[in-house]
């Protein structure tokens, strides 16, 4: 048979369908979740894996695929590929690089809304005493308030473009910045310690990096503005969970709104980091951690699903279709590499 070997982790039937059908002329053996859902599987003659962000693919699994030359991540972050250890086995491995600044954005602004007008609260009252009282339930504005974009790429710029049309003050910070763009959108960059200062809204789109581990950490949460709403759409650890849980405590954050979380993925499978091998202190702490801000009252907490709409998912797919099939035909597109 010809055609590519492909390993393919999905996630809902429609979308098996959907990529059988137009990856017909590559051989595809499909399996339903991640690469943690299946810890023997190997393959010695699979030659690219597709996967979504909830597979963690480092050495241990690469391991298990020696013959792998590809990786299409259907996801534009790619840090739950280890980039370093593929680059080192020659395996490629090719990312979607847009797909859905909208559709980011347009949650990162439900997020906000949820904390900024007590949405969560207004339809709890209703729904569970038939309570129309608006005692607890003030709000503030968006209109006139300073927010703080960490990051103007795809994401950062909608987002820019969605609080500019709720007349806010637009400040960013990007080591990359675009001064065109910041005259055309009417917006100011400044650094990352004058964000921190200035806004009453931070809102989080950076890649997680080196770089950006941490960003917002015990030894920075003091020089936020008090009473600031953190948004991150981004993900989990570029928010150190220590700094987010005291800046609750201190009043430095008024609430937040959280797609990500730092190890989230063992949210639904705690006790799986209890049996590893080696538990790590530090992982178990965030879960805990994790469970402060899930039940805290101003924290609203949406389970990594910013990407999910079905525009954005059929644009996933067809990149990634593509991505897999150019690689297939020997021109590969979309190749991500090691920062
Ligand atoms: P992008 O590459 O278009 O933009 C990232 C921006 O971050 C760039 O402008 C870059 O210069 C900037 N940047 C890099 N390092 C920085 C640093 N240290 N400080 C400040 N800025 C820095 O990416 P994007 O499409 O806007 O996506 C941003 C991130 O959003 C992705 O990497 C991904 O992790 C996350 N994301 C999450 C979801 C979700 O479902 N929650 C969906 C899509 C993307």
């Amino acid at each position: 048979m010809s055609g590519m070997n492909i390993i393919y982790f999905y996630n809902e039937e429609w979308e098996k369908e959907y990529v059988g059908g137009k990856l017909a002329s590559e051989n595809i053996t499909f399996l339903r979740g991640s690469v943690q859902d299946y810890p023997d599987f190997r393959s010695d003659d699979a030659e690219a894996l597709a996967v979504f962000v909830n597979s963690r693919v480092g050495k241990e699994e690469l391991d298990r695929f020696r013959a792998l030359t590809f990786i299409a991540a259907r996801s534009t972050g790619y840090d739950n590929i280890d980039l370093a250890e593929a680059e080192a086995r020659g395996i490629k491995v090719s990312n979607v690089p847009t797909y859905g600044e909208n559709t980011v954005a347009e949650l990162a602004f439900a997020l906000l809304l949820m904390v900024s007008r007590k949405m969560y609260d207004s339809y709890k009252q209703i729904e569970q005493d038939g309570n129309f009282s608006k005692s607890d339930l003030t709000g503030f504005d968006l209109k006139g308030k300073t927010i703080g974009v960490v990051g103007t790429g795809h994401i950062g710029v909608h987002s820019i473009k969605i609080a500019k049309g709720f007349e806010m003050n637009v400040i960013a910070y990007d080591p990359f910045a675009k001064p065109e763009l910041a005259a055309e959108l009417g917006f100011e960059y400044s650094s990352f310690d004058d964000l921190l200062a200035r806004s009453d809204i931070i809102t989080i789109h950076v890649p997680y990096l080196p770089a950006t581990h941490h960003m917002i950490n015990m030894g920075n949460v003091g020089r936020i503005k008090k009473g600031c709403v953190l948004v991150n759409t981004a993900r989990g650890p570029i928010v150190e969970t220590d700094a987010l849980v005291h800046g609750l405590k201190d009043g430095t954050f008024l609430g937040a709104g959280l797609d990500v979380l730092e190890e989230e993925n063992y949210m639904g499978d705690e006790t799986a980091l209890l049996f590893q091998e080696h538990p790590n202190a530090d992982s178990l702490k965030t879960v805990l951690a994790n469970h402060y801000l899930i039940d805290h009252p101003r924290v609203i907490i949406t389970p990594h699903n910013a990407f999910n709409t079905r525009e954005a998912i059929t644009r996933i797919l067809d990149t990634s279709i593509d991505n897999l099939l150019a690689y297939s035909q020997g021109s590969p597109k979309n190749l991500v590499a090691k920062k």
